[in-house]
């Protein structure tokens, strides 16, 4: 019998992973351009890390982990990372990374594991792109981890995402929260889903977010989580929203949203697709204070985000979404017998850093202006046998059209000047 590939994976064959590439790419340049390094954590960890960082009481620990039995006599319980946030944590801790100067902000891109029902959306395997800021509290923090996963999508070239808000609050606030829920839940549990009834007494403001139609109901006059935000956290959400505001990222508040795992505190957010059904989430985050603390570590504030990127692709699929690919910063044109300049010039502007093309097939002039405005080059550098006879290119920005002359031996500093390098 032929072997097939386990349930729940996928294959990424060439043409795909052409998508998946450009994805990846993308990746790596925002998050330089807002300051965060790369960190790769191992594909598994002792079982401990998630029991005690995601939380007994999520779906994740209850029912969806791949967990073994590592070989040797005393073989320890591991598992394939269902998500990305407590190895990042453990990393912080056992790196010293709070040795370094704060916050330590940190991105990763790689494969997750969850034990789940497949579907349309809903893989065993499947990628996520993660961001964190460790070491602060400061809201705009928040704000700012929430900026990078909407331009993230904004690149992407997709539409019609909507970003959701809330604040859970923190131990300060969450007594009050829980009692109030409890207060309400306790005489209509039973309407329940089988899910919410074994929730309720464990995490009850779990009941919020189930997306069983009977739950909603239930729940549709349940108490706001933000209403019993102690101070502090009221203060938190309101920098939060403005920092979003300044930054004209539009936000729609929902009090019914928690997110499954149990270490988040404060911001709650959550990027999804509307009308798309129950895989409508494409990402989510938020603030997990109490995170390094519950896997043993020192008190270390966080906040970050985790995106599903099959989700993504699907949806770039659906509305046939392009991702902007940056094109060179400068083409070098020329005309006449310029070959050796330009050779020479194009090889100094990539060793300054700076992305730079040229033409190779003789065309003309103005096909070769053409031809940079395709490529979608920011500047184009014209040399032209006449100009360089008295040592001068013509710089013309393509966007506005301007042109200036100016001498040869500056351009690799003028076209650094211009581009902000
Ligand atoms: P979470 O870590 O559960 O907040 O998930 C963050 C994002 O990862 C979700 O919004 C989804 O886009 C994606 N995701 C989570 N679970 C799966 C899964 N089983 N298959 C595919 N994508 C997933």
């Amino acid at each position: 019998m032929q072997i097939a590939r386990p349930r729940g994976t996928r294959d990424i064959l060439p043409e795909e992973a052409l998508r998946w590439r450009q994805i990846e790419d993308l990746i790596h340049h925002l998050c330089r351009l807002y300051g965060y390094g790369e960190i790769r954590t191992p594909v598994f960890e002792a079982t401990e890390l998630f029991l005690r960082g995601v939380g007994e009481a999520t779906d994740i620990v209850e029912k969806e982990m791949y967990t073994f039995q590592s070989k040797g006599q005393r073989g320890r319980s591991l598992t394939l990372r269902p998500e990305g946030t407590a190895p990042v944590a453990r990393a912080y801790l056992e790196n010293n990374l709070h040795a370094r100067p704060q916050p330590v902000k940190l991105y990763y891109f790689g494969p997750m594991f969850r034990y789940d029902r497949p579907q349309a959306g809903r893989y065993r395997q499947f990628h996520q792109f993660g961001a964190e800021v460790l070491g602060t509290d400061h809201p705009a923090a928040d704000a700012e981890v929430i900026a990078l996963a909407m331009a993230f999508f904004k690149a992407l070239g997709l539409d019609g995402l909507q970003l959701q808000l809330n604040s859970i609050g923190c131990p300060l606030c969450r007594p009050v929260m829980r009692e109030k829920l409890v207060e309400y839940f306790s005489v209509r549990v039973a309407e329940c889903c089988p899910d919410c009834r074994q929730r309720f007494s464990r995490n009850p403001l779990r009941l919020l977010d189930c997306k069983e139609k009977v739950c909603r109901e239930v729940g549709s006059q349940a108490p706001n989580p933000v209403d019993c935000l102690c101070p502090g956290c009221g203060e938190h959400f309101r920098q939060v929203r403005r920092y979003l505001d300044l930054m004209r990222l539009p936000y729609t508040l929902n009090p019914r949203l928690v997110r499954g795992l149990d270490y988040y505190t404060k911001t709650a957010f959550e990027i999804i697709v509307p009308g798309a059904g129950a895989q409508d989430a494409v990402g989510g985050g938020g603030r997990y204070d109490g995170l390094m603390q519950a896997i043993g570590g020192r008190a270390v504030p966080g906040v970050g985000f985790a995106l599903g990127l099959e989700r993504t692709l699907r949806l770039m699929e659906k509305q046939s979404a392009s991702p902007e690919v940056p094109g060179p910063t400068v083409f070098v044109a020329s005309a006449g017998e310029t070959q050796d300049v330009v050779t020479k010039l194009v090889g100094d502007l990539r060793a300054a850093g700076l992305a730079a093309d040229r033409d190779y097939m003789g065309r003309g002039l103005r096909a070769q202006m053409r031809y940079a405005q395709k490529l979608k080059a920011a500047y184009v550098l014209l040399a032209g046998e006449e100009e360089l006879q008295r040592g001068r290119v013509i710089l013309r920005d393509m966007q506005t059209g301007e042109q200036k002359e100016i001498r040869l031996e500056d351009a690799v500093n003028v076209l650094r000047a211009v581009a902000g390098k």
